[in-house]
């Protein structure tokens, strides 16, 4: 698993996805830039996003907030005064750690535990292995799970009730250690505010002290009613946004999992009170469909239903992915009730209410939201695609299997050599093509060693022109995933590329 993932960090390096911000003073922590491949695929990515919360709903409308607001914002909010994560101190190694981050970790193991017990078996039992019923019966994945079960839950009501001495208690009973030292020696449990605060204003007198968002969920609540009115929208309906959020994560490694700069996607729904409930089973659904969509395999995503919920919501669910290193986080759907927009009414003093004029009255609607994070949905993708396969001559091929809609150069077109009119004809393609894909041109190296370039760089298709080529018009594209080569028509390549990379 961390061989796995090792990979995808320098991968993503040598192939111009992702670098280190600041690299040349030594970096800073847990802050990445997108590099040339990267920066289309997260824009792919926010595209897919926004075509299918956006263009394909109606009753979906974009905004882009500012990343300042108003202060007061955030006392509305509650994120002032319960946006805090609960830290510990290890006092050997004098490294923090996020304490309900050891505890998950630990809860972690014992799930690897089970999905190893469940290999084991499926092994063992063959075709008539019932994972359901061997999850139920077997004594020692029940005891593995209620184990688990009984930390969260204890962990969860500990935290609800700001019990900071109990999880100190939990974390000393389970004789979590420290992951780099093992040391077990820790300091008592404080709570720590995740919002970045900066200055708005020159002279120190009147500068007004700021905070650097850290959702986009907020601009989204205090333009509901402006959106609404010029809009003329009418309940159901929702407003969606992307765009950067800013936290100061103490337990910030695993790349661009957890960064302190990043960017979310996020649709706010509007709906009738006590119509919710409906409403956040149907967002589940349509959201794991959208993943589902992107064809990486259903068996890598799995809901965690919440049973400790944040102070808004009367339901949460999480839909998590399997990343390198587990299943872990990747969108949270939030049945958030009336406590944003409620909320602001009554720090700001204005209505924020809506008229339905089908109950003929005047309410302060529900929420249900829907929130990624692009960078972690990257993560996803990325770390899925990557693959190393062995081929029939038994050599090994590096190649990023990305879904051809993200992948960021669609087709690489090639002359097979650097003469004999060839290069011309490439260049002419990629003229033609340009306007609909973004595709390159290679020239350098032996053939063989550009589709490798291209296989490991993400592009699904190469073509190539030959000498056959200036006779009949024709050249070979060839599949990234396959390595199939077929002689088309340069005629017919937009349909074929259109066919796949096409939503
Ligand atoms: P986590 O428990 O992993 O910290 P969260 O529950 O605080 O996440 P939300 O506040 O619900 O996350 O944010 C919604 C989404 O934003 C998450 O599902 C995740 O994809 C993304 N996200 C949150 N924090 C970060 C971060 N520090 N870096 C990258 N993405 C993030």
């Amino acid at each position: 698993q961390d061989d796995q993932f090792k990979k995808v960090v320098s991968h993503a390096k040598e192939y111009g996805y992702v670098f280190q911000s600041s690299e040349i003073y030594d970096g800073l922590s847990a802050v990445y830039d997108y590099a040339q491949n990267g920066v289309e695929l997260k824009k792919n990515i926010r595209d897919y996003w926004w075509k299918a919360m956006v263009q394909m709903h109606e009753n979906i409308v974009g905004l882009d907030a500012a990343i300042f607001m108003h202060p007061t914002t955030w006392k509305a909010s509650g994120h002032v005064d319960a946006f805090n994560d609960p830290l510990i101190d290890n006092k050997d190694s004098k490294k923090r750690y996020r304490a309900d981050v050891l505890i998950e970790d630990y809860v972690g193991k014992l799930d690897a535990k089970i999905e190893k017990e469940v290999a084991k078996a499926a092994k063992r039992f063959g075709e008539s292995f019932d994972k359901e019923q061997f999850l139920a019966t077997n004594p020692r994945v029940v005891g593995y799970k209620e184990k688990g079960d009984a930390i969260l839950q204890r962990m969860g009501k500990s935290l609800e009730n700001e019990d900071l001495a109990d999880v100190k208690l939990l974390i000393e009973e389970l004789e979590i250690g420290c992951p780099l030292s093992g040391s077990k020696n820790w300091t008592d449990v404080k709570q720590f505010n995740l919002m970045f605060g900066t200055k708005l204003g020159a002279s120190a007198d009147t500068a007004m002290d700021l905070y650097l968002r850290p959702e986009t969920a907020q601009g989204i609540f205090v333009n509901f009613l402006n959106v609404q009115k010029t809009g003329r929208m009418k309940i159901p309906f929702g407003i969606a946004q992307t765009g950067k959020a800013f936290r100061n994560e103490i337990v910030a490694r695993q790349f661009i999992f957890r960064m302190r700069e990043f960017e979310q996607m996020e649709m706010q729904f509007f709906v009738r009170p006590g119509t919710q409930k409906e409403w956040y089973e149907q967002w589940k659904e349509t959201r794991l469909k959208w993943h589902l969509s992107l064809g990486m395999g259903a068996d890598n995503y799995r809901f965690h239903d919440h049973e400790k919920l944040a102070h808004y919501a009367d339901a949460a669910a999480d839909i998590e992915f399997r990343f390198p290193f587990g299943f872990k986080e990747l969108e949270g759907i939030h049945s958030r009730t009336d406590f944003d927009l409620s909320s602001h009414e009554k720090f700001s003093g204005k209505k924020l209410q809506y008229f339905d004029p089908e109950l003929n009255e005047r309410y302060v609607p529900y929420v249900v939201e829907t929130s990624i994070g692009l960078d972690r949905m990257f993560l996803a993708v990325f770390s899925h695609s990557l693959q190393e396969e062995e081929l029939e001559n038994g050599t090994t091929r590096t190649v990023l299997k990305l879904p051809s809609v993200l992948a960021p150069t669609k087709a690489a077109i090639l002359p097979l050599v650097k003469k004999d009119g060839l290069p011309e004809v490439a260049r002419k393609i990629v003229e033609d093509l340009k306007w609909d894909f973004s595709v390159t041109y290679d020239e350098k190296d032996a053939v063989g060693r550009r589709y490798r370039r291209q296989d490991a760089a993400g592009t699904p298709f190469c073509i190539t022109v030959d000498h056959e080529t200036l006779n009949d018009d024709t050249v070979t594209i060839r599949h990234r995933d396959s390595m199939e080569q077929q002689r088309v028509k340069i005629s017919e390549l937009k349909e074929i590329i259109k066919e796949e990379v096409d939503v």
